[in-house]
């Protein structure tokens, strides 16, 4: 069975894309910052944390196909408030975090011969950037040039790199938006309406698929035709 890490998959999208690949026939390990019932709990935003909890599930249970970097957090406000913490925790948990991850998962998936997938959660705030986002559309687009770059790396081993850039998605962060935001961002949307979580797992589950073996070094948007 294909082992694939989905971080972030406690709660939100993250445990939407856990379910589909599940019941698709993956073996999901999940994972939150806090234990949330979850196979593996770290906190992505530390280097040595993620790397031993890694490290030993690979060892104890062999290396994965598939990573989905999904862990993330928003700290939204206009920039001239921004403080430092605001930056540094954003850019730390949705940047560092590719690292931190991928890191220890990529040998393990190279030395086994695995034609594997690598998926970054970026954000239409990485694509376009947006408004009170400076911080997290920042760390987003970090993430696109990452894995940019991965993929040129292991292109020839047949690992394929590439991010999505969902728009709002009616789960977790969007789903803590006041009313009248979410009316205004809705109007603003040409389909009129928030994306599901299961439509963000129905392109992971396309990624990952054997079909998909050729499509690497992509920003794939998921916005409902927002840009
Ligand atoms: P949620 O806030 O609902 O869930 C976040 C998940 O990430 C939780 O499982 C949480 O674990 C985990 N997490 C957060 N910080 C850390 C950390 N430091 N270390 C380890 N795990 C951590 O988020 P969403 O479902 O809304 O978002 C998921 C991803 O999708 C994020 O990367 C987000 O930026 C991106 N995204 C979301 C959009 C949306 O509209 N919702 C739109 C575009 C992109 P725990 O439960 O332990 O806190």
């Amino acid at each position: 069975m294909k082992r694939v890490l989905v971080t972030g998959s406690s709660r939100g999208i993250g445990k939407v894309v856990a379910d589909v690949l599940r019941a698709e026939g993956y073996a999901v390990v999940t994972h939150s910052a806090k234990s949330g019932g979850t196979d593996l709990v770290f906190d992505v935003a530390d280097r040595d944390a993620a790397k031993k909890a890694i490290d030993a599930d690979i060892a104890a249970n062999g290396p994965y196909y598939a990573v989905v970097l999904n862990a993330g957090v928003c700290r939204d406000c206009g920039f001239a408030e921004m403080d430092g913490e605001a930056w540094d925790d954003v850019v730390r948990t949705d940047l560092d975090g590719f690292y931190n991850v991928v890191k220890p998962c990529l040998m393990p998936m190279v030395l086994g011969r695995i034609r594997g997938r690598i998926v970054a959660v970026s954000s239409a705030s990485g694509v376009s950037g947006n408004r009170g986002q400076v911080n997290y559309a920042a760390a987003k687009a970090g993430l696109v040039g990452a894995v940019k770059s991965l993929a040129v790396e292991v292109a020839a081993r047949g690992i394929t790199v590439n991010a999505i850039a969902p728009g709002f998605i009616d789960a977790g962060m969007s789903a803590a938006m006041d009313a009248e935001a979410a009316e205004s961002a809705r109007k603003s949307i040409p389909m009129q309406r928030f994306g599901r979580p299961e439509e963000v797992a129905s392109l992971v589950s396309y990624l990952l698929s054997d079909g998909a073996a050729y499509l690497t070094r992509q920003v794939v948007s998921l916005n409902g035709g927002l840009y």
